[in-house]
């Protein structure tokens, strides 16, 4: 059973919209499946305090295949 957040009556699982007063149930059930997963990654960052360099890593990784891909097709273009 779902209950209405607007008129508090019940309506049976998996209905879209409430039967009584015609609001949205899906998108409130989407609104907090997304707020527990912003919670879940805000908690993950909080208790990784290693994040910012994981970040930093990244963009090295980044930076060094946009080197590889630059000097390819330098080398490619030499090449021609
Ligand atoms: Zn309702």
């Amino acid at each position: 059973m779902i209950t209405c957040p607007r008129c508090g009556k019940s309506n049976p699982d998996g209905t879209e919209f409430c039967l009584y007063c015609g609001y949205d149930l899906k998108k409130k059930a989407d609104l907090a499946t997304d707020l527990k997963k912003d919670l879940n990654a805000a908690s993950k960052g909080s208790r990784t305090p290693e994040t910012k360099e994981v970040h930093s890593k990244k963009n090295r990784f980044l930076i060094i295949i946009g080197i590889i891909v630059i000097v390819a097709m330098v080398l490619v273009f030499l090449f021609w």
